[in-house]
């Protein structure tokens, strides 16, 4: 059984009458799900005339038919492309002109934005509005059989955030994903029918992938409108056994919230990641939500899956070893092959630096109808990630940086991770980036973006002397520049390109 649909299917036989999704005020059992599922999928075929492979695009902000809306396309044979809301138009018509796109699904916010771009395509796709007469109407065919898939037919093409250049479409195939569930089971939770899922994450991304084990498992995804401190705290005391994916700055936000508790009844795991955790936050976070915390490193080309640090890791003594363990991202996850290496390809010795690459069910078939980029990606069956760290003795990886992020001065490799790390140890930063920028004579100059905690004030010279106090001379920022916030993606990556076309710009 390779189609993902078939999962879902099997549930919706073995638990009927078990919650399946929950949103806008409806919560649908397994049974109603499958229903709707098949209905959809023969609607696909046949009123809006898709063949196996087509792309569909889903762009909606957290709406709980998207689940529905990704498994009517797998079982009907087709491939999804699922987009944050918060694109640009012409981002997301980019992408439906890349992928070949022949229908897409929105709603009603975002529809009037939306046409008009999709409108220039050619050929355009078809967009219907989720909850409207048309997509309603849908919902009343008979319903289709699943159709068989092969595991490597692609079921998701993730576009990439963009950080470094224009967003590529990382081919997930039914197998990838498969794997990537499986995996979850083995190294994060046991899933039991009941158990809750949180969505306050774009589904798109991280938040959506990993509803499918959870699915898969017989659990109930509850889907909110975005991200609301209070309604995930309310949530969590409202659902049994909790588990929900934050991004670094949502576990953020979710401390500064003044309702936030000490104890949360409900929450069983939060498990973060996406981008980097910093130790002086992420010891605030184990302060308030205790051990039930859980850190993974994984990219789109290998979703969710790279390495990860589990709850037992984050538990400690706040020794010097302890911080270690809590600034890296774990080991490699189960059936995960993962080594890191020189420009060559050869393994380094533990404790130094390189390029993090992978092997494993999980890694992507490749980018769509870009060969030049799958080729540097995939080498010789190893996913090369862009991803620079080290092993230590035990096998934990500590990343440093993406490796277009790193800075050289003076010939000298910098990572500034490392530094930002030590800027977030003083009380008043709130966050903090730094960046290289061209030097005459340098080659390039550390420069921190500083973003200090409301009410509070802080010096470059502190920070410069906090600094001194913990890393090389060489290494610390030559400038400090004071900003109200920095500029991030949709899914809060701190956007480090933007910040060195404003250095590029000043200069
Ligand atoms: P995306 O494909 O948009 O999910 O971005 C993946 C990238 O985010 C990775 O290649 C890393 O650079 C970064 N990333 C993901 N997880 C972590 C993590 N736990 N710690 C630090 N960086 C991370």
């Amino acid at each position: 059984m390779s189609n993902l649909a078939h999962y879902l299917l099997n549930r919706a036989r073995s638990h009927p009458v078990s919650p399946a999704v929950t949103g806008n005020g409806r919560t649908l059992s397994f049974a109603e799900l499958g229903e709707r599922v098949l209905r959809l999928a023969g609607a696909l075929r046949g009123k809006l005339g898709l063949a196996d492979g087509d792309r569909v695009l889903i762009c909606m902000e957290n709406q709980p038919e998207f689940f529905e809306l990704l498994f009517a396309c797998w079982a009907a044979g087709l491939c999804t492309v699922p987009v944050n809301s918060k694109l640009h138009p012409r981002e997301v018509s980019h992408i439906v002109g890349d992928a070949g796109v022949r229908a897409v699904f929105t709603t009603d916010r975002l529809v009037a934005d939306l046409a008009p771009e999709l409108a220039q395509q050619s050929p355009a796709p078809s967009i219907t509005v989720v909850g409207s007469a048309a997509y309603l109407s849908l919902l009343n065919e008979p319903p289709a059989r699943c159709v068989e898939r092969a595991p490597t037919d692609i079921a998701w093409l993730f576009y990439t955030s963009g950080t470094t250049g224009r967003p590529k479409g990382a081919m997930l195939s039914h197998r990838n994903l498969l794997a990537m569930s499986w995996i979850y089971s083995a190294d994060i939770e046991h899933v039991e029918p009941g158990d809750t899922k949180l969505h306050a994450a774009p589904l798109s991304h991280a938040s959506g992938l990993y509803g499918l084990p959870h699915l898969f498992a017989g659990g109930h995804q509850v889907v909110l409108p975005g991200f609301e401190p209070d309604l995930v705290f309310e949530a969590f005391e409202h659902y049994p056994r909790v588990t929900m994916f934050a991004a670094p700055t949502m576990v953020i936000r979710l401390l500064q919230s003044p309702s936030v508790r000490a104890a949360h009844r409900g929450l069983r795991t939060l498990y973060y990641g996406g981008a980097p955790m910093y130790v002086s936050d992420l010891q605030r976070a184990l302060e308030v939500f205790g051990p039930r915390l859980w850190q993974l490193y994984g990219q789109g080309e290998s979703p969710m899956t790279l390495t990860g640090l589990a709850k037992r890791d984050h538990v400690g003594d706040g020794s010097a070893d302890h911080l270690a363990r809590l600034g890296s991202v774990g080991v490699a996850r189960t059936g995960v092959e993962i080594r890191v290496v020189g420009d060559d390809g050869h393994d380094l010795p533990t404790g130094e630096i390189g390029e993090v690459v992978t092997r494993s069910d999980c890694v992507m078939a490749g980018y769509w109808n870009n060969p030049d980029a799958t080729r540097n990606a995939l080498r010789s069956g190893w996913l090369w990630t862009g991803d620079v760290g080290s092993f230590d003795e035990q096998g934990y990886l500590t990343l440093r940086d993406r490796s277009k992020d790193l800075i050289i001065s003076g010939g000298s490799n910098i990572y500034p991770r490392e530094i930002e790390e030590v800027l977030l140890r003083h009380p008043a930063v709130l966050e903090c980036s730094v960046v290289g920028t061209l030097h005459a004579e340098w080659g390039e100059e550390v420069v921190a973006f500083v973003v200090t905690r409301p009410g509070t004030k802080v010096s470059g010279e502190t920070l410069d002397e906090l600094c001194l106090s913990h890393i090389a001379r060489f290494k610390r920022p030559k400038r400090y520049l004071f900003t109200d916030a920095l500029p991030k993606n949709n899914y809060g990556k701190v956007l480090k390109t933007a910040l060195r076309e404003q250095l590029r710009a000043g200069a």
